[in-house]
C-alpha cells in the first residue's frame, strides 16, 4: 500500500500536499545507488565540484521568492525569515564551494633519508543525514555542501513537517547536472529510516540536527558499523547580563535571539540571566517591546511571530509555562494563545516571565517557543553556575561593556557557540556546534568539511 505523509500549513491546519513515502526498499536501494555514485562523484575534479555548487546556489537564489513562500506554507515561519534562510542556506553552499578546492594534504620529513611521507584527505563515502524542520533549508545545504565539496555522496531524509523545501532544493541540485545518485532525498518515519541509515554497510557517515534523545540513539545505532557521527543536538542557551550592560542593545538583541522562529531555534535565548540591580528596568523595558510583536500567519506582511509547529511543540511550551506560574513566576506579557486542535494550529503570543527559578521546568529542559524566563543574579559566578547546570552546551550569550566581566564569561561559559553583545553569532564561516549533551562535530567554517575527510598516509620507502 502506498503511503502518503500530509504536509499542513501550521498557520491554518489546512493541508498544502502529500507526500509518498518511500517503502523500506526503495530507502536500501537509494543508499545502494548513493554508496555506487561515491566512485564516480569522489574522482570528479574538485574545481568542477565546485563549479556545480556554485550553480546550485546561483539556481536556488533564482527561485528564492517561490522556495520561501513553501518554507513559510511547511514551516510558519514569517516570509521575511523564510527570505533570510534561503540566504542562508546558499550561503553554506558558496562556502563550501570553494572550500572544495581547498582540501590540502602534507609532506611530513621522515625518519630517514629512505623514505618520504605523504598525508592526503580523502573524502568519506555515502553520507546520511536527517534534519529538522525549524530549518527546512539551511540545516540541509549545511550538511550536503560539506559532504559534495570534499567528493562525498549525499542522501538526506528531511523531517516529516517540512519535506517540500528539501524536496525542491535536492530537484534544482540535479537540474544543474548534480548526478541523481550524488544527492538524494528519502520520505520516511524518522525512526524506521534513521534504523536503516545507521545499519546500512553503505553509509559510512551519519550527520544528524535534532533532539539529543534521538541524536543518542542515532549514535548507539552507529556503532555497530563504527560509523563516523556528526550530531547538532539540543540546546537551552542562557543569556547572562551584566550590571553594567547597555540595555537597549541587550532588549534588541535579546529580542533578535529569542523570538526568531517563533523561538523554535536550538540557539534561541532560553534563560535570561539578569543581574539583580538591573532586571527590574530590564524587564520593563523587554516586556514593552515584545508586546509590540505581531502575531500571524507569517505570508501576511509584518508578520513577526508565526505559530508553532505542531501540537506536540504547542503542549510542551504550555505545559512549562504552566508549571512555572504554578510555581510562582509573574507573566509580564503573554501566556496567551490561539490554537485550534481540530483545524489543527497553534498559536502562543511571546511571552515574559520573570521571578523564574531553577526548580521551573522552563529552566531544565529546552523550550523551542516564544518565551523568555528571567532569572536574577548576584555575583557573577552565580550566573556562570546557573548557565552550566544543564546538560546542554550548544550557544550562551552575554552582555557587559567590561572587558574583565566579558573575558570571564568567555573562558567560564561551557558553551561551543558564545555571541559577546551578540545576539546572532551565526554563520557559513564559522563553526558551529556543542558540548555536553548538545552534540558532537561543528558544522560551517574551516571546521565543517573535516567530518567529511578521511586522512590518509603514504609511507615511500626504498629510495
Ligand atoms: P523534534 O522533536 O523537534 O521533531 P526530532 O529529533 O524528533 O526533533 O526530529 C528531528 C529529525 O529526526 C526529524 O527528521 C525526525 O523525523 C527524525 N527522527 C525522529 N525520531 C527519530 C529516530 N528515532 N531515529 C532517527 N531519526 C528520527
Amino acid at each position: 500500500m502506498t503511503n502518503y505523509f500530509k504536509v499542513n500549513n501550521p498557520a491554518t491546519g489546512k493541508l498544502i500536499s502529500e507526500v509518498r513515502v518511500n517503502t523500506l526498499d526503495e530507502i536500501q536501494q537509494a543508499l545502494e545507488n548513493g554508496h555506487d555514485s561515491f566512485k564516480k562523484w569522489s574522482k570528479v575534479n574538485a574545481h568542477e565540484r565546485s563549479r556545480l555548487l556554485r550553480k546550485w546556489s546561483d539556481k536556488i537564489q533564482e527561485q528564492k521568492e517561490e522556495i520561501a513562500e513553501v518554507m513559510t506554507l511547511e514551516n510558519g515561519k514569517p516570509l521575511s525569515e523564510s527570505l533570510g534562510e534561503v540566504d542562508y542556506a546558499t550561503s553554506y553552499i558558496d562556502w563550501y564551494a570553494e572550500e572544495a578546492k581547498r582540501i590540502y594534504g602534507r609532506t611530513i620529513p621522515a625518519a630517514t633519508e629512505t623514505k618520504r611521507i605523504i598525508v592526503s584527505r580523502e573524502p568519506i563515502g555515502l553520507v546520511a543525514a536527517i534534519t529538522p524542520w525549524n530549518f527546512p533549508a539551511a540545516m540541509m545545504t549545511r550538511k550536503a555542501a560539506p559532504a559534495l565539496a570534499a567528493g562525498c555522496t549525499f542522501i538526506v531524509k528531511p523531517a516529516e513537517d517540512t519535506p517540500l523545501t528539501t524536496i525542491k532544493l535536492v530537484e534544482l541540485a540535479h537540474e544543474v547536472g548534480i548526478p541523481k545518485d550524488a544527492i538524494q532525498y528519502v520520505i520516511g518515519d524518522g525512526k524506521e529510516v534513521g534504523e536503516l541509515f545507521t545499519s546500512s554497510e553503505f553509509v559510512r557517515k551519519i550527520t544528524f540536527t535534532g533532539s539529543t534523545p534521538v541524536g543518542k540513539a542515532l549514535i548507539k545505532n552507529s556503532a555497530d558499523t563504527v560509523k563516523h557521527v556528526t550530531m547538532e543536538l539540543g540546546g537551552h542557551a542562557p543569556l547572562i547580563i551584566a550590571e553594567d550592560a547597555d540595555l537597549d542593545v541587550v532588549v534588541n538583541q535579546t529580542i533578535i535571539s529569542k523570538f526568531r522562529n517563533a523561538g523554535q531555534t536550538c540557539v534561541c535565548a532560553n534563560r535570561i540571566i539578569v543581574h539583580e540591580n538591573v532586571i527590574e528596568e530590564f524587564s520593563a523595558k523587554l516586556a514593552a517591546e515584545v508586546m509590540k510583536l505581531k502575531v500571524g500567519n507569517g505570508l501576511e506582511k509584518d508578520t513577526q511571530i508565526g505559530p508553532v509547529i505542531n501540537e506536540k511543540g504547542y503542549t510542551k511550551i504550555v505545559e512549562q509555562i504552566q508549571d512555572a506560574v504554578d510555581k510562582g513566576a509573574e507573566v509580564l506579557v503573554g501566556n496567551e494563545y490561539d490554537a485550534n486542535k481540530e483545524k489543527g494550529y497553534f498559536f502562543v503570543y511571546p511571552t515574559v516571565l520573570k521571578n523564574v527559578n531553577e526548580d521551573m521546568k522552563i529552566m531544565q529542559e529546552e523550550t523551542f517557543g516564544p518565551v523568555a524566563p528571567l532569572i536574577s543574579f548576584k555575583e557573577i559566578e552565580d550566573a556562570v553556575e546557573i548557565a552550566n547546570s544543564t546538560p546542554y552546551g550548544l550557544a550562551a550569550y552575554f552582555f557587559t561593556n567590561d572587558y574583565k566581566t566579558g573575558t570571564y564569561l568567555h573562558e567560564h561559559l561551557q558553551f561551543g557557540i558564545v555571541g559577546w553583545n551578540d545576539g546572532a553569532p551565526s554563520g557559513a564561516h564559522v563553526p558551529f556546534g556543542g558540548m555536553k549533551e548538545s552534540g558532537i562535530g561543528r558544522e560551517g567554517g574551516l571546521e565543517g568539511i573535516e567530518p567529511y575527510l578521511e586522512t590518509k598516509y603514504l609511507s615511500i620507502g626504498n629510495l
